[in-house]
């Protein structure tokens, strides 16, 4: 039986999605697939709000965050950490043999422009690093603030993780000049986990050909090279992408605008619930349209409240890492509806006799 899934990724896949995958395979050097590439990439700059180019990326969100850092840092960079994903970043630009210093604030706490201009006056820095939506404390940073300090400064890249945000809420990346924007197919686009995208600039693209020590599969040159074929590197998750680009239409037919209402709407109907009988975990300011993360003041056991969901066929998540007892997350992401998120509030409300 069918669970569906709260969770903050993977999310729910439409049934239509799934069959798209189980279309039969083309050769990944066929103008069959250079179409099928072309398309794909021309939807997501829509999504992207960009002109940029579009790589895909035949690994998870992960394997893109080291590509960012591998091509796009010369000298030393910036972390901007709220949460495990952020910590996760700067231990990949550190593995990686680069310099990297960071901001780091307390879970639950967001950054914010102000302490950005601070370090960014007092140190020197080729790139920044920022993840736009902390899916270990639903903290959503305000990236068209941020994105204004940082770009008063010449030559340093801005490089975001938008895995849990990117098809649910609006990031403009033209107009907030993010040189690397990179996110998962398995949160708001609402596709199985396996592939990856980013969009990325032509000063990336240039700041990438002086990088020593790129690397092969995750080189920016190698991606473009293949970019201008309309192919990829290697060999690609082909029934994927046919995923991608089944769902990008629903997405554009929906309508982006549509789209990140109707994700405010389902965060807004699923904070009012947690105000009311829990606590928001997130300072308010950064109150995340795509997750929300719930203190858990009652201290229900969330491993418990999730067997009697699963028994409903429903599924929402434990508070991650050192926050597993202290919160717990309910994330709406991708195709759910409001009425999913009513029938699971109810639901809960029942187990838990609210
Ligand atoms: N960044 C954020 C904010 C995430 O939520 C995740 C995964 O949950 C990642 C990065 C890593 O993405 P992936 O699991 O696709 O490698």
């Amino acid at each position: 039986m069918h669970r569906k899934l709260f969770i903050p990724g993977p999310t729910e896949v439409r049934d239509e999605i799934l069959k798209e995958m189980a279309k039969p395979l083309i050769g990944h050097r066929s103008k069959d697939f250079s179409e099928l590439f072309l398309s794909t990439v021309s939807k997501l700059k829509k999504v992207f709000y960009t002109e940029n180019k579009i790589f895909i990326s035949s690994s998870s969100g992960t394997g893109l965050m080291e590509a960012t850092i591998r091509n796009c840092v010369s000298e030393r960079c910036l972390n901007l950490i709220c949460g495990h994903f952020g910590e996760e970043w700067y231990k990949i630009a550190l593995s990686n043999g680069k310099n990297a210093d960071c901001v780091r604030v307390e879970p639950g706490d967001g950054i914010t422009p102000e302490s950005v201009r601070e370090k960014l006056d007092s140190g020197s820095y080729d790139a920044i690093c920022l993840t736009h939506n902390e899916t270990s404390t639903g903290v959503m940073n305000p990236i068209y603030e941020i994105a204004e300090v940082i770009n008063r400064y010449e030559d340093v890249l801005f490089m975001v993780d938008s895995v849990s945000s990117l098809g649910g809420v609006k990031i403009e990346v033209d107009k907030l000049g993010i040189d690397v924007c990179l996110t998962s197919s398995q949160k708001c686009l609402a596709i199985p986990p396996g592939i990856a995208v980013c969009s990325v600039s032509e000063r990336a693209l240039e700041r990438s050909k002086k990088v020593r020590n790129r690397g092969y599969y995750f080189d920016f040159q190698t991606f473009l090279k293949f970019y201008e074929k309309s192919q990829t590197i290697s060999t690609p998750p082909i029934s994927q992408i046919y995923a991608l680009n089944k769902e990008l239409d629903y997405i554009l037919e929906e309508g982006l605008e549509n789209r990140f209402n109707r994700h405010k709407t389902m965060a807004e109907y699923t904070r009012k619930w947690a105000l009311e009988h829990f606590d928001m975990f997130p300072k308010e300011r950064f109150w995340s349209n795509t997750l929300t993360v719930i203190k858990n003041t009652k201290g229900i056991k969330v491993d418990e409240l999730n067997k009697k969901l699963a028994e409903r066929n429903m599924q929402i998540s434990n508070g991650y890492g050192e926050l597993k007892e202290k919160t717990f997350r309910i994330a709406h992401m991708g195709d759910l509806q409001l009425e999913d998120m009513k029938e699971l509030i109810m639901i809960i409300n029942e187990i838990l006799g609210l």
